[in-house]
């Protein structure tokens, strides 16, 4: 048994629902044999939908042992395939439910990334609730279309360095186009189109809750990880979990890098050392601790930051507001880069 005689067998495994055997579609990214009864086989699958994969695991396990013997013992090691390798990181971020500052988190992490000299690149996928051209303050612009090679290549706006692009750039009166299977088809089609170029991150504004956006985004995109916000009251924490579950799902699984608690208490310009613990305290770093899920900060509740979405000036960018606000910030930023190496550094 060597890898040429392995693959030659494998060629006889044809795709579930296509036309083309597993070896010439560029599935099996290599083979490993340890010794005559354990090999591994290393796949990587544009849809990784677990009912395809299990059909082309059994596949494969019968032809082996079928063709060479009962006694060999496979183990499959399964990634995603990643079709966008002009983007090294991509971050999604999501929310259980809406107007807990999932967006404004965003925005700031794009423009800190942004003026740290990083590619950066922000992609607004919350189509029923759209702030990001707001919080950008590029809310009457339309982006660039230019036909290349009979290809029409969207060019994202740019603003404090970071490339953005929204679905509301093309949904503006338009609300019924977006219910129901539509929505994946266009959503596909204009995500291709997208001409990101190069970038170091993607930081993707998920719609809160769970649903057809979050699966059609997570079949597109290889998602490095996804960072969820909450507030910390009992209410918001319910729909954590059931986000939490979602990213958990086989088919899905995605990476948590952590979890963000805004809106954590209040704190009153004048007397700057009170905090006052409006939606409770600590819900969400108690959550975290709970299910063991990194912890990557705390945001208080601050006039400045709602004028500064308002704005369309992330507050991160400005220089002259009190500097203990933007280290809550800085602060979250740092920990995000921690736990973004150790997964790369988990292989993940
Ligand atoms: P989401 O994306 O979760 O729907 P947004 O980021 O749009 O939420 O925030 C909802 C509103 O709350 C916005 O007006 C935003 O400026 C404001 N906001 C968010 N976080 C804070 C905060 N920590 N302090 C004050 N206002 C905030």
């Amino acid at each position: 048994m060597d890898n040429n005689h392995l693959k030659n067998i494998l060629k006889e495994v044809i795709m579930p629902g296509e036309n083309i055997n597993i070896i010439d579609k560029g599935i099996i990214s290599n083979i490993e044999i340890l010794n005559n009864k354990n090999i591994i086989i290393y796949l990587s699958l544009e849809n990784p939908a677990l009912h395809i994969r299990n059909k082309i695991y059994e596949y494969i396990t019968n032809i082996i042992h079928k063709k060479i013997s009962n006694d060999i013992k496979i183990n499959f090691n399964f990634k995603k395939f990643n079709k966008y390798n002009n983007i090294k990181n991509i971050i999604a971020i999501a929310s259980g439910k809406g107007g807990v500052g999932k967006s404004t988190i965003a925005t700031n992490i794009a423009a800190y990334l942004s003026k740290q000299g990083f590619k950066t690149g922000i992609l607004d996928a919350d189509i029923y609730g759209p702030s990001i051209p707001i919080m950008f303050n590029i809310e009457n612009d339309y982006p660039t279309i230019i036909n290349k090679n009979g290809i029409n290549n969207i060019i994202p706006i740019i603003n404090y360095g970071v490339k953005i692009f929204s679905f509301n750039f093309f949904i503006q009166n338009k609300p019924s186009v977006w219910r129901g299977p539509m929505v994946s088809k266009i959503l596909h089609q204009l995500i291709k189109n997208i001409y990101w170029e190069n970038l170091d991150f993607l930081i993707i504004d998920l719609p809160p809750g769970t649903g057809d956006i979050h699966l059609s985004i997570m079949q597109e995109f290889l998602i490095t990880g996804v960072i969820i916000v909450s507030t910390p009251q009992k209410i918001s924490i319910s729909d954590v979990k059931k986000t939490i579950a979602m990213f958990n799902i086989d088919n899905i699984k995605v990476p948590i890098i952590g979890l963000i608690e805004n809106m954590a208490f209040f704190i009153d310009n004048e007397f700057p050392n009170k905090k006052y613990f409006l939606f409770g305290k600590n819900g969400i770093k108690k959550l975290s601790n709970n299910i063991n899920i990194p912890f990557l900060g705390e945001i208080p509740i601050l006039e400045i930051i709602c004028e500064s979405s308002d704005n369309g000036y992330p507050i991160i960018l400005n220089n002259n507001i009190n500097y203990n606000y933007k280290n809550y910030f800085i602060f979250i930023m740092n920990n995000i880069f921690e736990q973004i190496n150790k997964l790369i550094l988990n292989g993940n």
